[in-house]
């Protein structure tokens, strides 16, 4: 079928140029000589994370347990769950642990490991476990400068509850960076919030310490990974408009896009109304820092070429779209490249793979949590 012949909207997945970003990152990786266990919150689909490895099963991050359980069924084995655990969630992480090689979980406080210690108790139950480190993005993670942090590691070492396997951090403030020289400016405090705290570690005798990194504009514009032994970027493997606005990418490397249909024309107002509102393309704003005026997405030709529109406001199923140049008639074609693609991506139930014009594939996704 050709994909202009899908009901819309459609979530478009072009395998070659996935298959481009994955290969691309997975050899910079392996010519750094740093482990690669790349996240899969971006598309959390069987198919793209063994095209991470290459077409084979590898080391894997997800973001929820759903995502951790689904791949673990499709035979992968050895997962990072990369999210502060929720004492709650305990019992069900400690169960797929049983089931894997591997389930590495992530803690950054006191009262996470009390209930690592409060299982261990109950029922025996061990954890292979990470302590967040916050680089500078202030979202998760303990600060390596404090006291506080270093009494933390020191428990978690010594504790009979957990195996501590490493430190991970995440450079999420590279996506407001304005320009690439910022982005390897993060990308430097990246590698060196987490090693100055694994050196201090090693000073005090815990070792053996596994420093994880990685977020896709850090690890898209640096040439080699350098200080650290594992990484772990995600978004990569579609990229979008904000990553391409942004510099971590080109356009003709952003994998996806929402095929959309004008449902209505008002040249008069200089005006139209697609059919991919918020629930098929996500509300994110974009690189607004770059472009305040960079609209929901950027809307183009189903050449992918930008058109003379502007996405300026989504309800839950309408978009509205200001145009500069002829407003196109109810029933035309568009496709639409999403500000992030992780948040449209998670919008769709099945994701259409094209081999250039042709749907050749569908890929369905791990949902919920
Ligand atoms: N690691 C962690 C802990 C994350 O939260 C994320 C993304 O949110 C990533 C890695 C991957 O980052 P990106 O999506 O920028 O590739």
């Amino acid at each position: 079928m050709n994909y202009t012949d899908l009901p819309t909207p459609a979530f478009l997945v072009d395998r070659s140029r996935v298959q481009q970003n994955c290969d691309r990152m997975r050899a910079k990786a392996q010519r750094s000589n740093v482990a690669f266990r790349p996240h899969v919150k971006t598309h959390k689909t069987v198919e793209i994370a063994k095209m991470q490895h290459g077409g084979a099963i590898g080391p894997v991050t997800v973001s929820t347990i759903a995502e951790a359980e689904f791949l673990a069924s499709a035979g992968f084995s050895d997962i990072t769950y990369a999210v502060p655990i929720a004492p709650q969630h305990l019992g069900r992480a400690a169960e797929l642990g049983a089931r894997l090689d591997r389930l590495n979980v992530l803690i950054d406080s006191e009262t996470a490991l009390d209930a690592m210690e409060a299982r261990h108790l109950a029922d025996g139950a061990t954890f292979d476990v990470f302590l967040k480190i916050d680089c500078g993005y202030h979202r998760a993670g303990v600060d390596p400068k404090r006291t506080e942090s270093f009494a933390l590691a020191r428990r978690m070492a010594a504790s009979c509850a957990v195996r501590f396997r490493g430190l991970l951090t995440h450079a999420g403030h590279s996506y407001n960076a304005t320009n690439i020289d910022d982005v390897i400016r993060i990308a430097a405090e990246e590698v060196s919030a987490v090693s100055g705290f694994w050196r201090k570690l090693e000073l005090g005798g815990i070792t053996g310490l596994i420093r994880s990194v990685g977020s896709t504009p850090t690890a898209s514009v640096v040439e080699r990974f350098d200080g650290c032994d594992e990484v772990r970027p995600g978004n990569y493997v579609f990229y979008d408009a904000f990553q391409q606005a942004m510099g971590s990418c080109r356009s003709d490397e952003v994998a996806v896009s929402v095929l959309a249909t004008v449902i209505g024309s008002y040249p008069e107002r200089k005006q139209a109304i697609v059919d991919a509102g918020a629930l098929a393309l996500s509300k994110d704003a974009g690189a607004i820092q770059l472009d305040a005026r960079c609209g929901y997405g950027t809307v183009c030709s189903l050449d992918l070429e930008p058109l003379p529109m502007r996405l300026v406001a989504l309800s839950q199923e309408h978009g509205k779209v200001e145009c500069t140049g002829a407003v196109p008639p109810v029933g035309t074609r568009l496709r639409i490249m999403p500000n992030h693609s992780c948040l449209t991506a998670a919008m769709f139930d099945r994701y259409h793979v094209i081999d250039g014009d042709e749907v050749t594939d569908e890929w369905r996704p791990a949902r919920g949590w």
